[in-house]
């Protein structure tokens, strides 16, 4: 079992990795950002009031990714390894997410930490379209889709995340600084920490990822 916490900036870029990741691995991939985005779009309570602080780019309360994770933790089953991406993002959810593992006699073996220096990471989120359809990434620099606005995979249309705007991509990044970063040294501190370059191509970051977990 290999449980596997990604920590980094939006835009870094660890959403491509670990669904790549879990993908070629079998591994779970857990997003609190795709689960809301799912509840937002299914209109259910935990959408309901999960929208707002989405939209404005702040964290969504502890309490309720906290209880949101761990439900689907207990539901995974049997996996060859889980990872984390966007959990956790604050000091309490580090600590929750040390106490659920317990529960379920296991640890966390590794943190990776995904760098890329502000200016790229808000290029990546701007230019991000996604697939309303299947939830497809593209982007209009690096990945354009064959026709515009129209999704590849499976010709659904293509949107723009409400959260990837300018305005609110810099101030998902001055929260990462200001209510994740500190993770980090919690994380070190434990000897968990692994830096991870995040800069280039998906394939070239896929590659390194791997490397760094002794995956290939
Ligand atoms: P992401 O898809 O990871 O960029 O997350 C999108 C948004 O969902 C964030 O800007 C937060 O509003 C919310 N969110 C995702 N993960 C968490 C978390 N661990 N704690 C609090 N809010 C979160």
């Amino acid at each position: 079992m290999l449980n596997i916490v990604m920590v980094g900036p939006p835009g870094a870029g660890k959403g491509t990795q670990a669904k790549m990741l879990a993908d070629r691995h079998g591994y779970l991939h857990l997003s609190p950002g795709d689960l809301l985005r799912q509840a937002v779009k299914d209109g259910t309570a935990l959408g309901l009031e999960a929208k707002d602080y989405m939209d404005s780019g702040r964290l969504v309360p502890d309490d309720l990714i906290i209880e949101l994770i761990s439900d689907r933790m207990r539901k995974a089953g049997a996996v060859p390894g889980m990872i984390l991406d966007g959990f956790p993002r604050t000091l309490r959810q580090a600590e929750a997410l040390d106490e659920m593992l317990r529960e379920l006699g296991q640890r966390l073996d590794v943190v990776v930490e995904v760098d890329l220096p502000e200016e790229e990471a808000v290029l990546r989120l701007t230019g991000r379209r996604v697939c309303r359809q299947c939830g497809a990434n593209y982007h209009l620099l690096f990945k354009p889709p064959q026709r515009p606005d129209v999704c590849d995979a499976c010709g659904g249309p293509l949107y723009q995340r409400s959260d990837d705007s300018e305005e609110t991509a810099r101030a998902r990044l001055q929260v990462y600084g200001k209510e994740t970063e500190p993770l980090i040294s919690y994380y070190s501190a434990k000897g968990l920490t692994r830096d991870l370059d995040g800069r280039g191509s998906v394939q070239e970051v896929a590659e390194r990822l791997e490397r760094l977990l002794g995956l290939r």
